[in-house]
């Protein structure tokens, strides 16, 4: 199994992890955590690496919160008493918890991953493609733990592994999209279709949303360059495997 976590997150004692496509059961364009149910791998072996996974990582899968992530920027907050298969049906790319012994996750594959806490137990997890950044889910995630009562100078986040910018050419509607809400993170090159870093635009968002420079862990791996250790949709298409970033409250 292998494991990506954030010195920074460490650091603050905050359980949580980014997994990798290492040390899963799954094979083929699925080889081998994949941890996501929707692209059609044998849900028996889905199940196992995410037991796999829950054990390495030291959370409790029947308290994995997720949602239904839709490329948008509504959040799911975690209550006392709900059930993880409720959460699930709601249209959401953030997950927000302070239930002692929750966990929030988030699926990717070239998204960002975003993995929010502040010093009190308050978590959050945040999925970020190229229109969550657009539609502001790093600062969504920061605005709903504000809303739950987490002083913003406390509040860290870390990106995880995701689409670099030499990877993730665009069109020039999607490079206007940027232009507007974090113009540094379009790159445009003579004779070349535009480039755009979403880890920078998140990066920019984060710090916009008010959070201290280093309380950003924010150069994360690129999953599209790096075939050996991650799954990448832009690299390989649909019908592939998928990362679970997590986050535990205390
Ligand atoms: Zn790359």
């Amino acid at each position: 199994m292998l494991l990506i976590t954030s010195p920074l997150l460490q650091r603050a004692g905050v359980r949580h992890g980014f997994s990798t496509r290492k040390g899963g059961v799954s094979d083929g364009r699925y080889a081998t955590l994949n941890v996501g149910g929707k692209w059609g791998d044998d849900p028996e072996r889905v199940a196992h690496n995410r037991r796999r996974l829950a054990a390495a990582g030291a959370f409790e899968l029947g308290r994995l919160f997720t949602a239904r992530q839709v490329h948008g920027a509504r959040v799911a907050v975690v209550v006392e008493g709900v059930l993880p298969e409720r959460v699930a049906e709601v249209e959401a790319d953030v997950v927000v918890s302070l239930v002692p012994g929750t966990t929030c996750g988030v699926f990717t594959a070239d998204c960002v991953p975003i993995l929010v806490s502040d010093d009190e137990g308050r978590v959050a997890a945040a999925h970020a493609g190229w229109r969550g950044t657009v539609a502001g889910a790093a600062q969504a995630a920061v605005e709903a733990l504000v809303s739950v009562g987490a002083r913003r100078e406390s509040i860290r986040a870390a990106l995880g592994p995701s689409i670099c910018v030499r990877c993730f050419e665009v069109g020039e509607e999607v490079a206007a999209e940027f232009d507007r809400v974090a113009p540094s993170s379009v790159r445009r090159a003579p004779g070349e279709k535009p480039h755009v870093d979403l880890q920078a635009a998140n990066r920019a968002l984060l710090l916009d949303a008010g959070l201290a420079p280093d309380h950003l862990d924010a150069a994360p791996p690129c999953t599209a360059c790096d075939r050996e250790r991650f799954f990448s949709f832009r690299r390989d298409g649909a019908g592939i495997g998928q990362h679970l970033s997590f986050v535990v409250a205390p």
